[in-house]
Parts: structure tokens; sequence; C-alpha cells
């Protein structure tokens, strides 16, 4: 696959294409678009711009040299894969025409239409695609940047050497010590993560440490999503190894001394993976894109575009959710479409149409036996967003090994459709 370094795009586009429209006649695009982020939401707009409309030039800029998928990254942690499933590179993306750039965007300047880059250079845009992800608010979990720097609190809410790092720490743990999981108040990257999360290391408890405990303290008063199913499937597998307890917010880790601490009293474990509160990643941040309570960007759901930022579009988990919707792989992609379509549309001068959208999210609460949420967003004029169809959608009957193939063909087909 050809991944242009900075030197190698220099070349390329002849010097970034002078970084302004200029670039596009040099290269003979009717128009360049710049996308920030490879993930589920980035890379599936970067493809499906290129294969909708092959005449616009398509810039992805990522600063990992591959993409780590954070659905099915809890089975890492259970020991039921390996790391090797769930990273994929963007060699795919080659055939649309994507062309990819290895860097970091550190800069976004709406006005001007330029993105900067780490290793240096601007490059000019006509439309830029933000699909940065989730960054962390550490400063509201006390002694968290301190404790994660000691390698003994994680969070692997990022997919990566987190995941790796926690499956060693949960490996190592001695048989009836105590796992800690910390949830944050909702809203976060996949709501039934967490307690996905849960079940599949209590799965592993119970064949490889049965003495062992998992203990969930859950920020939000209940479980925030499939909730009857997950806690079916832990009466039914879990009794003695899982316990969860809802309004248990983390204020504080001592990593030292091995404990999380609660608005009320101090909870000790010998595992403590804590997942900080979340917000829109930092490029967002830097580009002024963030509109919400500090943390979110609100978009026009027609089009995905910002409403800090004209000729930005913003996807995946950094947007401020529209009612209903979860932050999830499965909206990301479908915001990429949405967002792709209203591009081409724009670039040619035309409104973007509203498109119907469809979420499905699956989980396992064991190695092998899954359970499933689906809901489907569509455009509502009186209230200019996206609602959820009252009918559509709902949750699986009951937790089956059918579900969990699903799961697999799901993660299969979602990291096919987005990455090529
Ligand atoms: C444990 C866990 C399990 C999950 N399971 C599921 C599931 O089963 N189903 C589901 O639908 N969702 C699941 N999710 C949620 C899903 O992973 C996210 O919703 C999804 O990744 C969001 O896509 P995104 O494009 O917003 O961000 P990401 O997929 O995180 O992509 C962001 C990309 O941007 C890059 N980036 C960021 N900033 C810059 C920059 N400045 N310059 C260059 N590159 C940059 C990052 O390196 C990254 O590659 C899960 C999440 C977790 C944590």
């Amino acid at each position: 696959m050809k991944t242009f370094d900075r030197r190698d795009f220099l070349k390329l586009g002849g010097a970034a294409a002078a970084l302004s429209a200029a670039g596009c006649a040099t290269t003979g695009a009717k128009a360049r678009v710049v996308v920030i982020g490879g993930g589920f939401g980035g890379a599936t707009a970067a493809k499906y711009i290129r294969l909708w409309d092959p005449a616009i030039e398509v810039v992805l800029v990522e600063r990992e040299e591959a993409f780590t998928s954070c659905p099915i990254s809890n089975l890492v942690l259970g020991g039921f894969t390996g790391m090797d499933t769930v990273r994929h590179g963007y060699g795919g993306l080659q055939r649309y025409g994507v062309q990819v750039v290895r860097d970091e965007a550190v800069a976004v300047d709406p006005a001007k239409k330029t993105v900067r880059l780490r290793r240096g250079g601007d490059l000019a845009y006509d439309r830029l695609v933000v699909s940065p992800g989730i960054d962390f608010t550490y400063g509201d979990v006390q002694g968290y940047e301190a404790a994660m720097q000691s390698g003994r609190v994680l969070h692997a809410w990022k997919a990566g050497a987190q995941t790796v790092a926690l499956r060693r720490q949960l490996e190592d743990m001695r048989d009836g010590g105590v796992y800690i999981l910390s949830i944050p108040t909702a809203p976060y990257r996949c709501p039934p993560g967490p307690y996905e999360r849960a079940s599949v290391v209590a799965a592993y408890f119970k064949a490889a440490k049965p003495r062992s405990k998992v203990l969930v303290l859950d920020a939000n008063p209940d479980v925030t999503s499939k909730g009857g199913l997950f806690k079916a499937a832990w009466k039914d597998l879990y009794g003695g190894i899982l316990e969860y307890r809802g309004n248990a917010k983390a204020v504080g880790v001592d990593a030292g001394g091995g404990t999380v601490r609660l608005e009320v009293e101090d909870v000790k474990g010998d595992v403590l993976n804590v997942v900080p509160p979340q917000r829109a990643g930092d490029i967002a941040v830097q580009a002024g894109l963030v509109t919400h309570n500090n943390r979110w960007c609100d978009v026009d759901w027609r089009s995905m575009e910002s409403k800090a930022a004209p000729g930005v579009h913003l996807l995946g988990d950094a947007t401020l959710s529209a009612p209903g919707m979860p932050k999830s792989a499965s909206m990301a992609n479908n915001h990429a479409k949405i967002a792709a379509a209203a591009v081409i549309e724009q670039l040619s001068g035309r409104a973007p149409q509203p498109l119907k959208i469809i979420n499905t999210c699956y989980s396992f609460v064991s190695g092998s036996d899954g359970i499933r949420v689906s809901s489907v967003h569509q455009w509502d004029e009186a209230q200019k967003t996206l609602l959820a169809v009252k009918g559509a959608g709902g949750v699986s009957a009951a937790r089956s090994a059918a579900e969990g193939n699903y799961a697999w063909n799901w993660a299969r087909t979602i990291w096919a459709d987005s990455l090529g």
C-alpha cells in the first residue's frame, strides 16, 4: 500500500498542492477533502467519498500505523481472542484512491481551511471531516494521571497498548483477587461496553481463577444498556463472582494503596480498571468545535456539519449525540455515510438530503454467547434532529451462541466496510 509520509506527500501534491484550491487543479481533482482520524468514522468517510465520487481528492490523516478496534477488544481481555484480530492496516483504502498520511493533526484553521501536521506543514482543504474519537477528562478522578503513569491503573478504553497491559494484569492477578471496573457517568463511548467487559472477565475468572471477583462500580444509577439481558447473564452464569453496584462514582484513585475512592467510601482491589469521563478528541477542542458542556460537538444531522465551523464535518463519538443515539462504531460508520453524501452534494452546489440510519450493538456475555440492541434514527423536521423511530429496533429475546456468531459477523463486516 502507498502510505504517504510528509515528504512523499509534498512531492506528490506539489508542496501539498500549494495548500490551496490550486492544489486540486494540480492533481486534476475537483476538490480536496481532508479527513482527520482513520477510525470507524473517518476511514468510512474517506472510502465512501472516493467510492461515490472519484473526482474528489481525499487525504486521510491518521497518527497510528494501523487501526485497533475497540469492538471485540473485550474478548482479548477475557483471553478469548488475540490482538491480531482487532488490528487492521490501512492498505484496503488504497483501492479507493484514499491518500493516507501517517501524521497527527495538531491544529485546524477553519477560516484559512488548513490543517497543521505535527511533522510540519499545512494541508489545505475544501471540506474537512473530523472523527477523532474521544479523549479523557482525567482531572475528574483525583490522582488518575499519576496512577496511570505508574502503569498500575488502566482504562483500556482506547484499544491498543492498554488492552495488552490490562490482559497481563488479569493474568498475573492471584486467584482470590478483586478486579474493579469503574464506569463513568453517561454519556461515554459504547454504553454496553463496560458490562460486556465485566461479563467476559467474569467468564475468564470462572474458568481460570474461580475464587476471584469482578466488582463493577458504576457512576450511573443502573446498567445503561441491555440491563435485563446483562443482569440475567450475571445471575445465571457468574453468581458469587460478579458484583454490580450502581451510583458508585469514582472521584479518586490511589495506585499505591490499590484503592478506588468513591464519594462515601474507599474500595480496595487488585486490578484497578478505572474508565475516566470523556469528551471529544483533543483536535476537536483545539479547533473550537466543542459546543456542549466543554465536551461534545453539536452538528447538523442532515450533513454532520459542525454548528461551530462551516465546511467542517464531525463524526462519531466526538458528536453531541442525538436523542437515544449511542456512541458506537455502528453509529460512527453511519455518520460517515451521511457526511460522505453531504460533502459530495455540497461540493456540487446542492443541499444535502437527510438519511435514515441504523445502530446495532452486540455484546458478549461469555466467550461465546451474545446479546444485541438495535435502533433506527430518522430526521425530524420539527425538532431538526435525528430521532429514534418508535417500534423499530429493540433487544434480543435472550443470550445465545447464535447472537455471539452474529456479533463476530457484524465485526468482520464493519471492519471490511470501514477500512476497505
Ligand atoms: C471496549 C469497547 C468495546 C466497544 N464495542 C463496540 C461494539 O461492539 N459495537 C460498536 O458499535 N461500538 C463499540 N465500541 C465503540 C466504538 O469503538 C466507538 O464508538 C468508535 O470507535 C467511534 O469511532 P470514531 O471514528 O468516533 O473514533 P475512533 O474509532 O476511535 O477513531 C479515531 C481515530 O482518530 C485518530 N486520531 C485522533 N486524533 C487524531 C489527530 N489529531 N490526528 C490524527 N489522527 C487522530 C485515532 O488514532 C483513531 O484512529 C466499543 C468501545 C469500547 C471502548
